[in-house]
Protein backbone atom coordinates (compact mmCIF):
# COMPACT_ATOMS: atom_id res chain seq x y z
CA UNK A 1 0.00 0.00 0.00
CA UNK A 2 2.55 2.04 1.04
CA UNK A 3 4.40 1.99 -2.41
CA UNK A 4 1.28 2.32 -4.36
CA UNK A 5 0.97 6.03 -2.48
CA UNK A 6 4.80 6.78 -3.22
CA UNK A 7 3.92 6.22 -7.08
CA UNK A 8 1.03 9.09 -6.76
CA UNK A 9 3.85 11.16 -4.85
CA UNK A 10 4.96 13.14 -7.87
CA UNK A 11 3.49 16.37 -9.05
CA UNK A 12 3.18 17.11 -12.55
CA UNK A 13 3.72 21.22 -11.61
CA UNK A 14 4.79 22.78 -9.16
CA UNK A 15 5.07 26.65 -9.72
CA UNK A 16 6.81 29.42 -8.10
CA UNK A 17 5.16 33.02 -8.26
CA UNK A 18 7.44 35.73 -6.65
CA UNK A 19 6.57 39.49 -6.49
CA UNK A 20 8.76 41.22 -3.77
CA UNK A 21 7.49 45.08 -4.58
CA UNK A 22 3.67 43.70 -4.59
CA UNK A 23 4.52 41.24 -1.38
CA UNK A 24 3.31 38.30 -3.73
CA UNK A 25 5.38 34.60 -2.37
CA UNK A 26 3.28 32.12 -3.78
CA UNK A 27 3.67 28.59 -5.05
CA UNK A 28 0.89 26.69 -7.20
CA UNK A 29 0.66 22.51 -7.22
CA UNK A 30 -0.62 20.78 -9.89
CA UNK A 31 -0.50 17.18 -8.27
CA UNK A 32 -2.17 15.41 -11.14
CA UNK A 33 -4.19 16.37 -14.30
CA UNK A 34 -4.97 12.69 -15.95
CA UNK A 35 -8.92 13.30 -14.60
CA UNK A 36 -8.65 17.35 -15.81
CA UNK A 37 -7.39 20.11 -14.83
CA UNK A 38 -6.18 21.02 -11.05
CA UNK A 39 -8.77 22.08 -9.38
CA UNK A 40 -8.58 23.77 -5.13
CA UNK A 41 -8.04 26.57 -3.30
CA UNK A 42 -5.94 29.36 -2.33
CA UNK A 43 -4.69 29.21 1.42
CA UNK A 44 -3.22 31.95 2.57
CA UNK A 45 -0.77 31.50 5.71
CA UNK A 46 2.26 32.96 7.18
CA UNK A 47 4.82 29.85 7.24
CA UNK A 48 7.62 30.58 8.76
CA UNK A 49 9.99 29.12 6.23
CA UNK A 50 9.46 28.28 2.23
CA UNK A 51 10.18 24.43 2.62
CA UNK A 52 7.20 24.30 5.15
CA UNK A 53 4.78 26.51 3.14
CA UNK A 54 6.06 23.64 -0.22
CA UNK A 55 5.17 20.69 2.35
CA UNK A 56 2.17 22.31 2.98
CA UNK A 57 1.00 22.90 -0.47
CA UNK A 58 2.22 19.62 -1.94
CA UNK A 59 0.46 18.00 0.59
CA UNK A 60 -2.91 19.65 -0.15
CA UNK A 61 -2.50 19.60 -3.95
CA UNK A 62 -2.17 15.76 -3.69
CA UNK A 63 -5.40 15.10 -1.25
CA UNK A 64 -7.11 17.38 -3.74
CA UNK A 65 -6.37 14.49 -6.70
CA UNK A 66 -7.72 11.94 -4.31
CA UNK A 67 -10.56 14.03 -3.12
CA UNK A 68 -11.90 14.70 -6.77
CA UNK A 69 -11.14 10.97 -7.74
CA UNK A 70 -13.46 9.38 -5.00
CA UNK A 71 -15.96 12.20 -5.47
CA UNK A 72 -16.37 11.31 -9.09
CA UNK A 73 -15.25 14.95 -10.84
CA UNK A 74 -13.59 15.14 -13.49
CA UNK A 75 -10.99 17.57 -12.00
CA UNK A 76 -7.24 16.86 -11.18
CA UNK A 77 -5.55 17.80 -7.78
CA UNK A 78 -3.84 21.32 -7.61
CA UNK A 79 -3.24 23.44 -4.64
CA UNK A 80 -2.07 27.48 -4.04
CA UNK A 81 -0.40 28.85 -1.15
CA UNK A 82 0.29 32.54 -0.60
CA UNK A 83 2.69 32.75 1.88
CA UNK A 84 1.33 36.01 4.06
CA UNK A 85 -0.72 36.79 6.66
CA UNK A 86 -3.97 37.29 5.65
CA UNK A 87 -5.10 39.68 7.95
CA UNK A 88 -1.88 41.83 7.51
CA UNK A 89 -0.35 41.36 3.87
CA UNK A 90 -3.22 40.60 1.89
CA UNK A 91 -3.55 43.46 -0.04
CA UNK A 92 -5.14 44.32 -3.37
CA UNK A 93 -1.93 44.78 -4.97
CA UNK A 94 -0.90 41.42 -3.54
CA UNK A 95 -3.75 39.46 -4.98
CA UNK A 96 -3.55 41.63 -8.52
CA UNK A 97 -0.61 39.80 -8.49
CA UNK A 98 -1.56 36.90 -7.73
CA UNK A 99 -4.22 37.22 -10.35
CA UNK A 100 -0.83 37.82 -13.01
CA UNK A 101 0.08 34.87 -11.92
CA UNK A 102 -3.04 32.66 -12.49
CA UNK A 103 -3.27 34.04 -15.79
CA UNK A 104 0.01 32.64 -16.82
CA UNK A 105 -0.85 29.66 -16.08
CA UNK A 106 -3.55 29.42 -18.52
CA UNK A 107 -6.33 27.01 -17.37
CA UNK A 108 -4.00 24.66 -15.90
CA UNK A 109 -5.56 25.30 -12.23
CA UNK A 110 -8.75 26.61 -10.87
CA UNK A 111 -8.69 28.36 -7.62
CA UNK A 112 -11.27 29.07 -4.83
CA UNK A 113 -11.49 29.96 -1.04
CA UNK A 114 -9.44 27.83 1.61
CA UNK A 115 -7.95 29.42 4.54
CA UNK A 116 -7.18 33.17 4.84
CA UNK A 117 -8.89 33.30 1.32
CA UNK A 118 -12.31 34.49 1.53
CA UNK A 119 -15.14 35.10 -0.96
CA UNK A 120 -14.29 38.40 -1.28
CA UNK A 121 -11.09 37.41 -2.53
CA UNK A 122 -12.68 35.27 -4.78
CA UNK A 123 -14.64 37.86 -6.15
CA UNK A 124 -11.58 40.36 -6.36
CA UNK A 125 -9.67 37.82 -8.37
CA UNK A 126 -12.36 36.84 -10.78
CA UNK A 127 -12.47 40.24 -12.30
CA UNK A 128 -8.79 39.55 -13.70
CA UNK A 129 -8.82 35.75 -14.46
CA UNK A 130 -11.58 33.22 -15.42
CA UNK A 131 -9.66 30.83 -13.26
CA UNK A 132 -11.29 31.24 -10.03
CA UNK A 133 -14.24 29.58 -8.42
CA UNK A 134 -16.20 29.97 -5.19
CA UNK A 135 -17.67 33.92 -6.66
CA UNK A 136 -20.96 35.71 -5.56
CA UNK A 137 -21.25 37.27 -9.25
CA UNK A 138 -21.79 34.60 -11.58
CA UNK A 139 -20.93 31.73 -9.11
CA UNK A 140 -21.93 29.89 -6.23
CA UNK A 141 -20.37 32.04 -3.04
CA UNK A 142 -18.94 30.22 -0.50
CA UNK A 143 -18.27 26.62 -0.44
CA UNK A 144 -17.97 26.03 3.54
CA UNK A 145 -21.58 25.65 4.30
CA UNK A 146 -21.83 22.64 1.78
CA UNK A 147 -18.65 21.47 3.45
CA UNK A 148 -19.77 21.89 6.51
CA UNK A 149 -23.29 19.73 5.30
CA UNK A 150 -21.36 17.01 3.89
CA UNK A 151 -18.88 16.88 6.99
CA UNK A 152 -22.61 16.55 9.31
CA UNK A 153 -23.58 13.83 6.42
CA UNK A 154 -20.55 12.17 6.98
CA UNK A 155 -20.51 12.66 11.17
CA UNK A 156 -24.24 10.40 11.32
CA UNK A 157 -23.02 7.74 8.42
CA UNK A 158 -19.96 7.01 10.71
CA UNK A 159 -22.55 7.10 14.15
CA UNK A 160 -24.50 4.54 12.14
CA UNK A 161 -22.02 2.44 11.17
CA UNK A 162 -21.26 2.01 14.86
CA UNK A 163 -25.11 1.56 15.12
CA UNK A 164 -26.24 4.83 16.76
CA UNK A 165 -29.17 6.00 14.88
CA UNK A 166 -29.39 9.84 16.42
CA UNK A 167 -27.44 12.59 16.97
CA UNK A 168 -29.66 13.34 20.18
CA UNK A 169 -27.61 13.31 23.10
CA UNK A 170 -23.79 12.44 21.48
CA UNK A 171 -21.29 14.03 22.26
CA UNK A 172 -19.08 15.96 19.07
CA UNK A 173 -15.30 17.60 20.40
CA UNK A 174 -14.88 20.14 17.91
CA UNK A 175 -11.31 21.78 16.95
CA UNK A 176 -11.77 24.54 14.88
CA UNK A 177 -15.01 27.37 15.20
CA UNK A 178 -14.58 28.64 11.58
CA UNK A 179 -16.07 29.30 8.44
CA UNK A 180 -16.65 25.03 8.27
CA UNK A 181 -16.57 24.69 12.46
CA UNK A 182 -19.13 27.07 13.15
CA UNK A 183 -21.55 26.23 10.52
CA UNK A 184 -21.20 22.10 11.73
CA UNK A 185 -22.17 22.98 15.39
CA UNK A 186 -24.97 24.94 14.06
CA UNK A 187 -26.10 21.79 12.71
CA UNK A 188 -24.83 19.30 15.63
CA UNK A 189 -26.72 21.38 18.14
CA UNK A 190 -29.93 21.77 15.99
CA UNK A 191 -29.98 18.41 15.54
CA UNK A 192 -29.84 17.71 20.09
CA UNK A 193 -25.78 16.85 20.24
CA UNK A 194 -23.80 17.78 23.01
CA UNK A 195 -20.81 20.20 22.02
CA UNK A 196 -17.54 20.40 23.34
CA UNK A 197 -14.96 22.71 21.89
CA UNK A 198 -12.06 24.74 20.84
CA UNK A 199 -10.37 27.94 18.97
CA UNK A 200 -7.77 30.05 19.42
CA UNK A 201 -10.06 32.56 18.84
CA UNK A 202 -10.72 33.55 22.56
CA UNK A 203 -14.27 35.49 20.57
CA UNK A 204 -15.61 32.64 18.74
CA UNK A 205 -15.17 30.51 22.05
CA UNK A 206 -17.79 32.75 23.78
CA UNK A 207 -20.22 32.49 20.90
CA UNK A 208 -20.27 29.29 21.00
CA UNK A 209 -20.98 28.43 24.36
CA UNK A 210 -23.58 31.28 24.30
CA UNK A 211 -25.10 29.98 21.11
CA UNK A 212 -24.47 26.15 21.61
CA UNK A 213 -24.04 25.84 25.49
CA UNK A 214 -20.92 24.21 24.18
CA UNK A 215 -18.38 23.48 26.59
CA UNK A 216 -15.20 25.06 26.25
CA UNK A 217 -12.13 23.59 26.15
CA UNK A 218 -8.12 23.87 26.47
CA UNK A 219 -6.46 23.60 22.88
CA UNK A 220 -4.65 20.55 23.80
CA UNK A 221 -7.02 18.93 25.45
CA UNK A 222 -9.35 18.94 22.67
CA UNK A 223 -7.65 15.28 21.41
CA UNK A 224 -8.80 13.87 24.88
CA UNK A 225 -12.13 14.78 25.48
CA UNK A 226 -14.15 11.38 26.12
CA UNK A 227 -16.46 12.10 23.08
CA UNK A 228 -18.42 10.09 20.43
CA UNK A 229 -16.77 11.58 18.14
CA UNK A 230 -13.88 13.88 17.22
CA UNK A 231 -14.29 16.99 14.40
CA UNK A 232 -11.09 18.29 13.39
CA UNK A 233 -12.04 21.31 11.62
CA UNK A 234 -8.58 23.52 12.13
CA UNK A 235 -6.12 23.08 10.24
CA UNK A 236 -3.87 19.50 8.98
CA UNK A 237 -1.25 17.45 11.16
CA UNK A 238 -2.98 16.93 14.28
CA UNK A 239 -3.27 13.54 15.18
CA UNK A 240 0.48 11.67 15.10
CA UNK A 241 1.48 8.60 16.64
CA UNK A 242 2.51 10.23 19.78
CA UNK A 243 -1.52 11.48 20.27
CA UNK A 244 -3.48 8.95 19.06
CA UNK A 245 -3.30 7.10 21.96
CA UNK A 246 -4.37 9.75 23.68
CA UNK A 247 -7.47 10.08 21.93
CA UNK A 248 -11.10 10.43 23.76
CA UNK A 249 -13.67 9.81 21.12
CA UNK A 250 -14.46 6.82 19.03
CA UNK A 251 -14.89 8.24 15.89
CA UNK A 252 -12.84 10.90 13.50
CA UNK A 253 -15.01 12.54 11.44
CA UNK A 254 -14.35 16.40 10.59
CA UNK A 255 -13.45 19.02 7.87
CA UNK A 256 -9.67 19.73 8.34
CA UNK A 257 -7.23 18.48 5.12
CA UNK A 258 -4.66 16.05 6.15
CA UNK A 259 -5.71 15.87 9.59
CA UNK A 260 -3.04 12.80 9.72
CA UNK A 261 0.96 13.81 10.14
CA UNK A 262 1.66 10.18 8.20
CA UNK A 263 -1.46 8.71 6.29
CA UNK A 264 -0.35 5.09 7.67
CA UNK A 265 -0.88 6.37 10.88
CA UNK A 266 -4.24 5.83 10.57
CA UNK A 267 -3.56 2.17 11.37
CA UNK A 268 -3.02 2.90 14.88
CA UNK A 269 -6.36 4.28 14.99
CA UNK A 270 -8.03 0.92 13.60
CA UNK A 271 -6.18 -0.54 16.03
CA UNK A 272 -7.78 1.38 19.19
CA UNK A 273 -11.25 1.19 17.49
CA UNK A 274 -11.54 4.41 16.36
CA UNK A 275 -13.29 4.60 13.40
CA UNK A 276 -11.64 7.42 10.63
CA UNK A 277 -13.82 9.44 8.36
CA UNK A 278 -10.97 9.89 5.58
CA UNK A 279 -10.60 13.44 5.18
CA UNK A 280 -11.21 14.12 1.50
CA UNK A 281 -13.84 11.84 1.32
CA UNK A 282 -16.14 13.79 3.96
CA UNK A 283 -14.84 16.50 2.97
CA UNK A 284 -15.44 17.29 -0.65
CA UNK A 285 -18.82 19.01 -0.39
CA UNK A 286 -17.12 22.28 -1.17
CA UNK A 287 -15.08 21.29 -4.14
CA UNK A 288 -18.23 19.84 -5.47
CA UNK A 289 -19.79 23.20 -4.92
CA UNK A 290 -17.24 24.74 -6.54
CA UNK A 291 -16.69 22.45 -9.14
CA UNK A 292 -20.26 22.82 -10.38
CA UNK A 293 -19.39 26.24 -11.24
CA UNK A 294 -17.06 24.85 -14.29
CA UNK A 295 -19.42 22.20 -16.03
CA UNK A 296 -20.86 23.17 -19.27
CA UNK A 297 -24.69 24.06 -18.48
CA UNK A 298 -23.22 26.42 -15.44
CA UNK A 299 -24.06 26.31 -11.43
CA UNK A 300 -26.40 23.65 -10.49
CA UNK A 301 -27.37 23.74 -6.69
CA UNK A 302 -30.07 20.70 -6.89
CA UNK A 303 -27.73 19.15 -8.63
CA UNK A 304 -24.62 19.78 -6.62
CA UNK A 305 -26.39 19.05 -3.14
CA UNK A 306 -27.31 15.05 -4.81
CA UNK A 307 -23.61 14.25 -5.11
CA UNK A 308 -22.93 16.11 -1.64
CA UNK A 309 -25.79 13.86 -0.32
CA UNK A 310 -23.78 10.68 -1.79
CA UNK A 311 -20.86 11.22 0.85
CA UNK A 312 -22.35 9.32 3.44
CA UNK A 313 -22.83 6.40 1.35
CA UNK A 314 -19.37 6.54 0.16
CA UNK A 315 -18.38 6.43 3.70
CA UNK A 316 -20.56 3.46 4.26
CA UNK A 317 -18.80 1.73 1.97
CA UNK A 318 -15.53 2.73 2.77
CA UNK A 319 -16.22 1.04 6.13
CA UNK A 320 -17.99 -1.67 5.13
CA UNK A 321 -14.92 -2.72 2.97
CA UNK A 322 -12.27 -2.09 5.36
CA UNK A 323 -13.91 -3.83 8.30
CA UNK A 324 -14.34 -6.68 6.48
CA UNK A 325 -10.45 -6.40 4.75
CA UNK A 326 -9.30 -5.44 8.36
CA UNK A 327 -7.66 -2.46 6.60
CA UNK A 328 -7.44 1.30 7.68
CA UNK A 329 -10.25 3.20 6.17
CA UNK A 330 -7.94 5.91 4.19
CA UNK A 331 -6.26 2.52 2.72
CA UNK A 332 -9.50 1.78 1.22
CA UNK A 333 -10.26 5.04 0.11
CA UNK A 334 -6.79 5.67 -1.83
CA UNK A 335 -7.70 2.42 -3.26
CA UNK A 336 -10.54 3.68 -4.72
CA UNK A 337 -9.46 6.91 -6.12
CA UNK A 338 -6.09 4.87 -7.47
CA UNK A 339 -8.97 2.85 -9.11
CA UNK A 340 -10.22 5.62 -11.10
CA UNK A 341 -7.49 6.94 -12.18
CA UNK A 342 -5.45 4.18 -13.70
CA UNK A 343 -8.92 3.43 -15.48
CA UNK A 344 -8.79 6.92 -16.86
CA UNK A 345 -4.75 6.52 -17.79
CA UNK A 346 -5.87 3.17 -19.82
CA UNK A 347 -8.37 4.62 -21.57
P1 LIG B 1 -11.31 28.87 8.77
O1 LIG B 1 -10.03 29.59 8.62
O2 LIG B 1 -12.58 29.62 8.54
O3 LIG B 1 -11.41 28.23 10.22
C1 LIG B 1 -10.35 27.65 10.89
C2 LIG B 1 -10.60 27.87 12.38
O4 LIG B 1 -9.64 27.10 13.11
C3 LIG B 1 -10.43 29.34 12.80
O5 LIG B 1 -11.52 29.73 13.61
C4 LIG B 1 -9.12 29.32 13.58
O6 LIG B 1 -9.08 30.30 14.61
C5 LIG B 1 -9.12 27.92 14.15
N1 LIG B 1 -7.79 27.39 14.51
C6 LIG B 1 -6.61 27.55 13.88
N2 LIG B 1 -5.63 26.88 14.51
C7 LIG B 1 -6.23 26.26 15.56
C8 LIG B 1 -5.77 25.40 16.59
N3 LIG B 1 -4.49 25.04 16.67
N4 LIG B 1 -6.66 24.93 17.49
C9 LIG B 1 -7.96 25.29 17.41
N5 LIG B 1 -8.46 26.11 16.48
C10 LIG B 1 -7.61 26.59 15.57
O7 LIG B 1 -11.22 27.58 7.82
P2 LIG B 1 -12.40 26.67 7.27
O8 LIG B 1 -12.75 27.13 5.91
O9 LIG B 1 -13.46 26.55 8.31
O10 LIG B 1 -11.64 25.28 7.09
C11 LIG B 1 -11.34 24.46 8.20
C12 LIG B 1 -10.59 23.23 7.73
O11 LIG B 1 -11.37 22.50 6.80
C13 LIG B 1 -9.26 23.53 7.00
O12 LIG B 1 -8.34 22.52 7.30
C14 LIG B 1 -9.65 23.46 5.54
O13 LIG B 1 -8.55 23.12 4.72
C15 LIG B 1 -10.66 22.34 5.58
N6 LIG B 1 -11.61 22.40 4.47
C16 LIG B 1 -12.39 23.50 4.29
C17 LIG B 1 -13.28 23.53 3.23
C18 LIG B 1 -14.17 24.72 3.00
O14 LIG B 1 -15.09 24.62 2.19
N7 LIG B 1 -13.98 25.82 3.70
C19 LIG B 1 -13.37 22.44 2.35
C20 LIG B 1 -12.58 21.30 2.58
C21 LIG B 1 -11.70 21.31 3.65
Amino acid sequence: EAAKLDAFDNHERVWHGRDEERGLNAIVAIHNTVLGPGLGGTRVWPHETFEAGLTDVLRLSRGMTFKSAVAGMDFGGGKALIIANSKTDKTPALLEAYAEMLMALNGQYFTGEDVGFTVADADFLRKRTPNVTGTTVGGSGNPSPVTAHGVFLGIKAALKHRGIATLDGVHVAVQGLGSVGWTLCQKLHAEGARLSVTDIDAARMEEAQKVFKATPVALDAILKVEADVFAPCALGGVLSAENIPMLGAKIVAGAANNPLVRHEDARLMMERGVLYAPDYVINAGGLLNVAAELAPGGYDREATMAKVAKIPETLADIFARAEAQKRPTNDIAAELAFERINAARRD
